[in-house]
C-alpha cells in the first residue's frame, strides 16, 4: 500500500499510521442525529459485533474517547458494588485496570507476573479455588508494555469453569488476533478503534453479552453516568442515538476501516500482514545486535520491546529524533525494570516500511558511533 508519506510512519501502539481513505472518510459534516450517520453508525455496530461471531450473544456499545475510558466503562458497569474483581497482571494495562477499580471503589485483587512472561491459567485456576470468591476476571489479551500474547482461551475456559465473568482488554489485539465469542466465553471485551481496527482515535467500544449487560442495567450501580454502558446501550436500542455528541468524523473513518479490513480478507489477513511485518523487524533488529525482549512463543505480532544497546554512544532520545528525521516514529520502553524501547508492526504499513524502517535504524546506529545494539546483558530472550 505505498502511498505518499506526506507524515513520518507511526511504528508506536496506536494512534497509528492510516490509509488516506480512512482519512478522507472524515472530510464530511454529518449530524448527530442524521439518518446518513445513523446508518453508519448501527453499520459500524453490526460490522464489530460480527468480527467476533458475536451476533447470537453480544452487543457492540460504543463509548467516546480513548481505549482507557472502554477500560474503566467495562469494569464500572459489569463489577457489582457488592462483587470481587480479579485483575491477571503482567504490565502496564493489568496494573490500570487494578487502579480503574480500586478509583471505583470496587473490592480487587491482582495475581501478578513480570513483564516478559505470560499470565498463567494454572494460578488462575488455583486462586479460583479458594476464598473469597471473585466474581469476574479481567485480563490483556496483548499485553502492550512489552507485547506478550496471553492465552486468552484458556483464561476464558478456566473462568468458565469456575462460573465468572470475563472481562477483556483486547485493545492492541482486536481485528487482528482472532477471538470467537461462539468457542470463548467473555462477559465483555474492550477495544478501540485506532489499533489493529486501523482507524483514527476519538472512540472505543465494548463487546457485552447482552444478558449480563440487561442485568447490569438493572443493578444499575454503574458509579460514572457517561462512562455506563448499560445506559448507553439502553438509549441507543430506545432512540437510535448517542445520549451525548459522538465522534461522528471517527465513527465514519471507522466504517472505512472496517471496509479496508474486510477487502484485505478479515483479521486472518490482517494477522498475516503483521506477522510479515514482525518477522521482518525482529530479523532485522537481530542482524544489528539488538535482543528482543520475548521469547518467539510469546511474542505477540502487535509491538516489539528491546533493551537499549550496552554502548555508551547510544542516546534513546538522539536515536527517536534521527529515526523520526528519516520517517520513522517509535515509542520509548514502558518497562518498570531496564531502559527499552518499543517499535510497533501494526497500523496501514507493510514490509517495504518495516524494511526501510530497519535500514533507518543501522543508518542512526552509524551516525551515533554505536558499534552493535547489543544490550549490556542477555535478555529473556535467550533465557
Ligand atoms: C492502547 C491500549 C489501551 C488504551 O490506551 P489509550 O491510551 O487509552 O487509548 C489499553 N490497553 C491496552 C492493552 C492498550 O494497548
Amino acid at each position: 500500500m505505498p502511498e505518499i508519506p506526506l507524515d513520518p510512519w507511526l511504528l508506536t501502539p496506536g494512534p497509528l499510521t492510516t490509509s488516506a481513505a480512512v482519512k478522507a472518510a472524515m472530510l464530511h459534516d454529518r449530524g448527530s442525529r442524521d439518518p446518513a450517520f445513523l446508518e453508519i453508525e448501527a453499520r459500524v455496530r453490526r460490522r464489530l459485533v460480527a468480527l467476533v461471531h458475536g451476533e447470537e450473544s453480544h452487543v457492540c456499545v460504543p463509548i467516546q474517547g480513548s481505549g482507557t475510558f472502554a477500560v474503566e466503562a467495562m469494569l464500572g458497569t459489569f463489577v457489582p458494588r457488592d462483587g470481587r474483581l480479579l485483575v491477571l497482571v503482567n504490565g502496564a494495562y493489568g496494573r490500570r485496570m487494578v487502579t480503574i477499580a480500586q478509583r471505583l471503589g470496587r473490592s480487587v485483587e491482582a495475581l501478578e507476573w513480570p513483564e516478559d512472561r505470560a499470565v498463567e491459567p494454572e494460578a488462575l485456576a488455583r486462586r479460583l479455588a479458594r476464598a473469597p470468591a471473585i466474581d469476574r476476571v479481567a485480563v490483556v489479551h496483548c499485553e502492550t508494555t512489552a507485547g506478550v500474547l496471553n492465552p486468552l482461551e484458556e483464561i476464558a475456559a478456566v473462568t468458565a469453569r469456575f462460573g465468572a465473568g470475563l472481562l477483556v482488554d483486547a485493545m492492541s489485539s482486536f481485528g487482528a488476533l482472532p477471538v470467537d465469542a461462539r468457542a470463548l466465553p467473555f462477559t465483555a471485551l474492550a477495544a478501540s478503534a485506532n489499533k489493529c481496527l486501523e482507524g483514527v482515535p476519538g472512540v472505543a467500544f465494548v463487546l457485552c453479552r447482552r444478558e449480563e449487560l440487561e442485568a447490569a442495567g438493572r443493578r444499575g450501580d454503574a458509579p460514572s453516568l457517561v462512562l455506563d454502558l448499560a445506559d448507553q446501550y439502553a438509549a441507543l436500542e430506545r432512540t437510535g442515538q448517542w445520549r451525548f455528541t459522538p465522534p461522528t468524523h471517527v465513527i465514519a473513518a471507522l466504517d472505512r476501516a472496517l471496509d479496508e479490513l474486510e477487502a484485505e480478507g478479515g483479521p486472518p489477513a490482517r494477522l498475516a500482514r503483521y506477522r510479515e511485518n514482525m518477522r521482518i523487524l525482529l530479523e532485522g533488529m537481530r542482524a544489528l545486535g539488538f535482543e528482543p525482549l520475548l521469547s518467539p512463543e510469546i511474542q505477540a505480532p502487535i509491538i516489539a520491546t528491546f533493551a537499549v544497546p550496552a554502548d555508551p554512544r547510544f542516546s534513546f532520545p538522539r536515536f527517536y529524533e534521527l529515526l523520526r528525521e528519516r520517517g520513522y516514529v517509535i515509542y520509548p520502553g514502558k518497562l518498570t525494570r531496564e531502559p527499552s524501547f518499543r517499535i510497533g508492526c501494526i497500523g496501514r504499513i507493510g514490509p517495504e516500511v518495516m524494511r526501510g524502517a530497519v535500514a533507518a535504524v543501522r543508518e542512526v546506529l552509524a551516525v551515533m558511533g554505536v558499534a552493535s545494539g547489543a544490550p549490556a546483558r542477555a535478555t529473556g530472550a535467550a533465557a
